[in-house]
C-alpha cells in the first residue's frame, strides 16, 4: 500500500473520530475503510446506554459500508486520541476478517508518527485453523507425542 494512501486513511480516520459519541469512555476513535473501488467510508465509536449497546469505529465503518452495498475492501485505518496505535478489539477483528485474512489494518495516532500495519490474519492468527501454522504446530506436537509412547 502506498504511503500516500496510508496517510490519507489515517487523516480521514482521525477526522472521523471527532464525531464519536463517548459519554461512557470519553475515548474518541475513528476508522476509515478503503473500498475496492477506492471510496472511503468512515466510522466512529458510538456509545449509548451501556457498553454492550455501543459500537466501535471499525464496525461502524464496516456496517455503514455494507449498508451502502460495498463488499470488498483494500484496507482500514483506526485512529484514537492515544499516543500509541490502537489495535481493534476482538469483535472488530472477527468482523473484519470476514472480508479476508490479508486486509491491511493501519493503526496510528493522529500525528502519524507511530504507525503499525498488520493484516487481519496477523491480528487473528488462528482464525483459519485448517490451514494455519498453529494447526501445523499442533500436528507436529501430536506426532511427537506419539513417538514418545
Ligand atoms: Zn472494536
Amino acid at each position: 500500500m502506498e504511503r500516500q494512501t496510508v496517510e490519507m486513511l489515517i487523516d480521514m480516520a482521525a477526522a472521523a473520530r471527532h464525531n464519536a459519541r463517548v459519554p461512557l469512555s470519553g475515548f474518541h476513535v475513528g476508522a476509515a475503510l478503503l473500498t475496492k473501488n477506492a471510496d472511503v467510508i468512515t466510522g466512529c465509536n458510538a456509545e449509548q446506554g451501556n457498553m454492550y449497546e455501543s459500537i466501535c469505529a471499525e464496525r461502524c465503518a464496516l456496517t455503514k459500508a455494507i449498508s451502502l452495498g460495498y463488499r470488498e475492501f483494500q484496507a482500514i485505518a483506526v485512529v484514537s486520541d492515544a499516543e500509541y496505535p490502537l489495535a481493534p478489539c476482538g469483535l472488530c477483528r472477527q468482523a473484519l476478517i470476514d472480508f479476508g485474512t490479508e486486509l491491511p489494518v493501519v493503526m496510528s495516532n493522529p500525528k502519524k508518527d507511530r504507525v503499525l500495519i498488520m493484516t487481519t490474519g496477523e491480528l487473528m492468527p488462528a482464525y483459519d485453523l485448517a490451514s494455519s501454522e498453529l494447526t501445523k504446530a499442533l500436528e507436529t506436537w501430536f506426532d511427537g507425542k506419539a513417538d514418545d509412547e
